[in-house]
Formats: C-alpha cells, sequence, structure tokens
C-alpha cells in the first residue's frame, strides 16, 4: 500500500484506538493530540479503518 496518513485534530476524540491498532507504535498521544510518525509508518491501514470517527485519512 502507498502512501502515509494524516490525522485530522478536529474530528478526533482522542480515544486512542489508532495507537493501539498501529503496530510499529507510529502513533502516540501527546496530550490533546495524536501524533504521527511518519518515519515509523508503513502504511498498513490499520488507523485509518480503527478510526469509527474518520479522523484519519490518506495523503
Ligand atoms: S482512532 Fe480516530 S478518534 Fe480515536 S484517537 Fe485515533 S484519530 Fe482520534
Ligand atoms: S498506517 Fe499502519 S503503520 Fe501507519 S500509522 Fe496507521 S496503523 Fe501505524
Amino acid at each position: 500500500m502507498e502512501g502515509k496518513i494524516q490525522i485530522e485534530d478536529k474530528k478526533c476524540v482522542l480515544c486512542g484506538k489508532c495507537a493501539a491498532v498501529c503496530n510499529v507504535n507510529a502513533i502516540t498521544r501527546e496530550g490533546k493530540r495524536m501524533i504521527y510518525d511518519e518515519e515509523k509508518c508503513v502504511s498498513c491501514g490499520r488507523c485509518v479503518k480503527a478510526c469509527g470517527f474518520l479522523a484519519i485519512s490518506y495523503c
């Protein structure tokens, strides 16, 4: 799968599901934001599917 993801802060409710399903720990919570590390991301798409709030999309 090509491409990396982006997290829309306005839609995110900080449920943490994306971080929980990411096998490479590319998403972590920092205060009131989910921080995404593109260097670690292997574009598996698990976080995109896991987010029930459509806050994560491919870019
Ligand atoms: S799964 Fe979606 S709503 Fe939940 S923390 Fe991740 S981006 Fe935010
Ligand atoms: S696409 Fe996969 S590797 Fe990248 S942040 Fe989402 S769950 Fe982690």
